[in-house]
């Protein structure tokens, strides 16, 4: 145990889903090949030239709210987006050491907010196949609040339905943009969630504390 988090001066903790605390690679999986899959055979295409037309529409909008509404999704390419990820959601995997992890939190009387860009739909698809829920005394997704993470409304309505305390928050994400973003916005602890894909070997932040494993920042009590 290192103390990359000092665990008395934390009252909130704040987590991303996707990459963070559930490995990547379903959403990468999903919307890279599975989606691309379902439109080449809709519009009776080559998966190549799938892939081409849905990686451009997705690069138009990283960063925008339209990038985390399914239904926008589904408008745009003519599918039940929903329904798709519901036929492939046993793919859905907590990472390892995030359990432990929210025990900690819970022993310790934290309160812990799951803070997501993902639309409430697909947070509901995902929490209904692992047993996470119990564990959030928030679930704030940007597309209720009508703001992503990566900008600064996100965060004051999150503030104000939590009520933390900024100076007494620890946020853990797989996304440097949106680490930055709360961290102009005055969130003092931030950690970057290297290990985000199971797929994809990504290097530490260069600007902000980093774990591969929450088991970093679990104390083991003798
Ligand atoms: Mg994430």
């Amino acid at each position: 145990m290192n103390n990359k988090v000092i665990w008395n001066d934390i009252d909130f903790v704040l987590l991303d889903m996707d990459g963070t605390l559930l490995d990547k690679y379903f959403d990468d999986y999903f919307w890279e090949e599975f989606v691309p899959e379902q439109y080449a055979a809709l519009k009776n295409i080559p998966v190549d030239e799938a892939k081409a037309t849905l990686y451009a529409g997705y690069k138009q909008q990283v960063g925008k709210l339209a990038w985390t509404d399914i239904h926008y999704w589904s408008d745009r390419w003519g599918l039940d987006i929903p329904m798709l990820k519901e036929s492939v959601a046993d793919r859905v995997a907590v990472h390892e050491g995030v359990f432990p992890f929210l025990e900690f939190l819970k022993t310790e009387n934290k309160t812990v907010a799951l803070l997501t860009n993902a639309h409430m739909r697909s947070v509901d698809i995902k929490l209904s196949r692992v047993p996470l829920r119990p564990f959030f005394h928030h679930i704030i997704s940007a597309n209720s609040v009508g703001s992503p993470k990566e900008d600064v409304g996100f965060w004051e309505v999150a503030q104000e339905q939590i009520g933390f305390d900024k100076t007494r928050s620890l946020f853990v994400d797989d996304n440097e943009t949106i680490l930055l973003r709360a961290q102009q916005f005055g969130i003092k602890n931030l950690i970057f969630k290297t290990y985000a894909s199971s797929q994809v070997t990504r290097d530490p932040s260069k600007q902000f504390v980093s774990i591969h494993n929450f088991s970093e920042i679990t104390p083991v009590y003798a």
